[in-house]
């Protein structure tokens, strides 16, 4: 059996190959439309046109393109062909460019055309051989040459240990690891999650709104798989306007967003139970959704967003349930997806009881091959008896439900106490004035570190004092938990997928009680 993933994606196409696969939501017009066959060809001659560079087996093809459908034809062709996609975010400068393209060694690289001198400057001096362009407009001689080009291709035969992506981490918390994905990896959990959120195929097909990043494991993997093998519509966005989603909620029946997403989006009065009469299912990953806009977004359009958890290194791991939609949990990111085990370790290396908050670890075929070419580190991740140690920490009730309270490496210990940043801006949030909030910690001379908080101060209100906060957080939680400095701020610095950036907080507070070392933290689990 090929286990080339294109061979299943491809599989989920409809019969009638003359369907419309993809529409634009720029160009309403149905000509501007891609079918099924567009795909399907398009993907081909992308695949005869690597194919004909002979490159050697399994090389990496780097992309740092802004997103477009052309951009998705290409990680199909990169699969058809064998080699290995290795999708870049687009905020990436010649740094960061730098570090990704010395590291991976691509046979290929694609920018746009606007990058084109500094980028191919990069990549001939790490000894790239071959670059070409891709702009949104359809731009760029990578489909210059790919039109050159047969349009049937036979998908190249892989295995399921085959590597399929390369994605690096977003290094919120250090310098980006390269996580290899292979094609069974993808594949187990594009079928896990087709299974399991119901995507309707056949004359009822859905129609997703695809309107985030696709350089990143949401938009690429879970929502275009998901799309892709179900044969349903995707009505595409190349940048996220909230306007265009509500205008476009009518006769969608699938939405995928990060927290932000789900945010700006409640801010649009067209944001009604009649716009999204349709629709029947709302899914937010990527970052913690906060109670408050799950319960505004059911009060607004009468649906439950459904909160589900992965990472880069595992897809999907957890998910709310699909049906009842009742059952769905906010705060909570649902328990462990069907064939996926995850299992809750605290600091002496044995399970925790139901309830208790410790480490994360996971395990099933949709865990990652390791890091690109750091063996130690991928050693260092995995637990003797083969768990791979996610980083987050949280804690899984008695029915299963998982609860993510934060990244290991975010947790604070002051005066040898734990302090788990979410404990704490769960409660920030909930006082009057405060919109949202970030707690960090941070070097201190005596407490080895502080908590100190960031807040958002709601709009349209008079901003909390933050010796108020500081005064309401006394009386509900212990002493060493509350924040010994809190900040006012009208924003929280993010990535492109929502991420609070907390390492930007800590390097801007962290001389804020003089010059310490931090205190030890431990290994992680
Ligand atoms: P990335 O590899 O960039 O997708 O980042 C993965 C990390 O995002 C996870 O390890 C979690 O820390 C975080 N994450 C993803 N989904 C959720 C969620 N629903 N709630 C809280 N954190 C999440």
């Amino acid at each position: 059996m090929n286990a080339n993933l294109f061979v299943a994606l491809r599989g989920g196409f409809p019969a009638d190959l003359d369907t419309i696969a993809i529409e634009t939501a720029d160009t309403a017009m149905s000509s501007d439309a891609y079918t099924w066959r567009d795909l399907e060809r398009a993907s081909a001659m992308m695949a005869n046109l690597i194919a004909s560079l002979d490159l050697p087996a399994q090389s990496r093809v780097a992309v740092q393109v802004d997103k477009s459908v052309e951009a998705l034809v290409l990680y199909l062709a990169v699969l058809r062909s064998g080699h290995v996609f290795l999708p870049l975010n687009n905020a990436y400068q010649s740094a960061e460019i730098e570090y990704f393209i010395g590291n991976a060694e691509p046979a290929l690289v694609v920018c746009t055309p606007k990058a084109f001198s500094w980028f191919a400057k990069i990549a001939f001096k790490a000894g790239t051989k071959h670059v070409f362009t891709l702009g949104d407009d359809r731009t760029g001689s990578l489909l210059e040459r790919a039109a050159q080009h047969a349009d049937t291709h036979e998908p190249a035969v892989r295995s399921e240990g085959d590597l399929a992506a390369i994605l690096y981490t977003s290094g919120t918390t250090g310098r980006s690891k390269g996580a290899m994905l292979t094609h069974g990896n993808l594949r187990s959990n594009a079928l896990t999650l087709k299974a399991f959120w119901g995507w309707r195929t056949g004359a009822e097909r859905d129609v997703l709104i695809h309107a985030l990043p696709i350089f990143h494991v949401h938009g690429l993997f879970v929502a275009s798989h998901g799309a892709l093998l179900a044969g349903a519509k995707m009505i595409w966005l190349n940048r996220f306007d909230p306007k265009a989603v509500v205008a476009r909620l009518h006769g969608a029946s699938v939405f995928m967003g990060v927290p932000t997403l789900y945010v700006r989006l409640l801010a649009e009065p067209g944001l009604t139970p009649a716009a999204c009469a349709s629709m029947r299912l709302f899914i937010s990953g990527s970052a913690p959704l906060l109670l408050e806009t799950f319960e505004a977004w059911r009060g607004r359009t009468g649906h439950t967003i459904l909160e589900r958890y992965g990472m880069s290194e595992t897809v999907m791991l957890t998910s709310n349930p699909y049906r009842p939609e009742a059952a769905r949990r906010g705060g909570t990111v649902g328990p462990a997806l069907p064939g996926v085990g995850l299992r809750v370790m605290g600091d002496d290396g044995a399970v925790v009881a139901a309830g208790e908050v410790g480490h994360i670890q996971v395990k099933g075929p949709n865990v990652f091959k390791g890091y690109w070419r750091m063996p130690e580190k991928t050693a260092e991740e995995f637990s003797a008896d083969g768990w791979f140690r996610t980083g987050d920490v949280g804690k899984v009730e008695a029915d299963g439900f998982c609860t993510i309270v934060g990244r290991s490496k975010d947790l604070v210990i002051t005066g040898g106490y734990n302090v788990y940043p979410a404990e704490i801006e769960g409660f920030l949030n909930a006082l009057p004035g405060v919109a949202e909030s970030a707690v960090v910690g941070v070097p201190h001379p005596d407490f080895g570190e502080a908590v100190i908080a960031v807040v958002v101060a709601r709009p349209g209100g008079p901003a909390p004092a933050p010796a108020a906060l500081i005064g309401a957080l006394k009386g509900r939680i212990a002493g060493f938990k509350v924040p010994k400095f809190v900040e006012v701020v009208s924003e929280l610095p993010r990535n492109a997928m929502g991420k609070v950036l907390k390492n930007l907080l800590r390097d801007r507070h962290r001389a804020m009680f003089g010059p310490a070392p931090a205190a030890p933290k431990p290994a992680g689990g």
